[in-house]
């Protein structure tokens, strides 16, 4: 036979109450009501101790949900474990909304679990988060000047420089305040980008000049000097793209070569007189040897006119069609009217493999 609930009368379960009246002793959390939170007007970010905190959504709907989220997280605290919050949106004014919090959980691990509701207003202001800022005044440490040798940047490379960028600085966003981009100019030699973290510059300068097998050259300049005498300086890198492009001509070693891919692993490159692939970094001392010949469309196309053992090929030009013969192993499987391609180099032809 159990004791009555001391409070009400009904059969106690637990410390002398029963379930209704220990649920109303024990709460499942603690939260106070009005709420205050602070918002960057620009970007959405949400106030915290010691400073912002940067959302994922770009949504409107979303951002609300989130910098609810993030005000809730600081602001409830749960009273018992395994506790589930919904939040449902009362009504919205100007600067003020009302949620109801619908808390479900068990206030003993014995007890049946219930739902306990608290009605919240959430009251808002506004201010420039630091990097919105620094942006605004026009903040930035460092400068990346992306240029090709010989050459602009093609379309495709510059939409992949600006990729990567877009990219690297997601990554660092929310880690690093004045991970942001700037400013963009694409000139006609290349591409600007004023950064606001020095940081940042050189992971997206990394990644650029692994990826494209570029040079780089890096300056300080000094651009101000406060009181104390402290100087400050702003970075420039300067990445130089080569001249060529996948499908050129290049002299690598003395050999003419065509350039077959570039990217991290390095330049592969076919010897057109050696007839194999090899890769070549640019770390290499054969790097240094590098030559450009010519882009790779400007290969000239030839007919096979005749292959008879024992004779040179004689093959005609396309476009002029001048006949020429050709002491070649490595062509001796054409025969008459097949098209073959040849780029010279140095008073010499070379077949080019499709
Ligand atoms: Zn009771
Ligand atoms: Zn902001």
């Amino acid at each position: 036979m159990r004791s009555p609930c001391y409070l009400c009368g009904e059969p106690s379960i637990l410390d002398g109450l029963c379930q209704n009246c220990y649920n109303n002793e024990h709460p499942l959390v603690k939260v106070s009501s009005p709420l205050s939170i602070t918002i960057c007007k620009k970007c959405g970010s949400v106030k915290i101790p010691g400073g912002w905190k940067t959302l994922s959504s770009q949504n409107k709907d979303a951002q609300r949900a989130e910098q609810i989220d993030i005000l809730l997280d600081m602001e409830i605290t749960p009273l018992v474990p395994g506790l589930s919050v919904d939040i449902i949106e009362e009504n919205r004014l100007d600067r003020v909304l009302l949620v109801r919090l619908v808390v479900t959980g068990k206030s003993a691990p014995d007890l049946e679990p219930h739902t306990e509701e608290y009605p919240t207003e959430i009251r808002y202001s506004y201010m420039s988060c630091d990097s919105c800022s620094m942006m605004s005044g026009g903040y930035y440490e460092a400068t990346l000047q992306i240029r090709a040798d010989e050459r602009p940047l093609t379309k495709e490379e510059q939409d992949q420089i600006l990729e990567i960028a877009k990219e690297r600085t997601i990554a660092e966003y929310g880690k690093d305040t004045r991970a942001f981009i700037l400013q963009i100019d694409e000139t006609k030699f290349g591409l600007d980008l004023y950064l606001g973290s020095d940081l940042l510059c050189r992971k997206i300068a990394e990644e650029v000049e692994a990826q494209f097998l570029a040079s780089r050259k890096e300056n300080f300049k000094l651009y101000s000097q406060d009181r104390g005498g402290k100087k400050k300086y702003r970075t420039t890198i300067l990445l130089r793209l080569p001249q060529f492009l996948p499908g050129d001509f290049i002299e690598v070693v003395g050999n003419p070569c065509r350039v077959l891919k570039m990217g991290k692993g390095g330049l592969t490159c076919y010897d057109l007189v050696r007839r194999h692939r090899f890769t070549v970094s640019p770390k290499s001392s054969k790097w240094k040897t590098i030559r450009f010949i010519t882009e790779g469309d400007s290969k000239r196309e030839f007919t096979v006119v005749s292959n008879v053992y024992g004779k040179p090929l004689q093959v005609m030009a396309s476009d002029t069609f001048e006949i020429l013969e050709l002491d070649d192993e490595s062509i001796r499987q054409y025969v008459s009217g097949d098209s073959i391609y040849l780029i010279e180099h140095n008073n010499k032809l070379y077949p080019v493999p499709e």
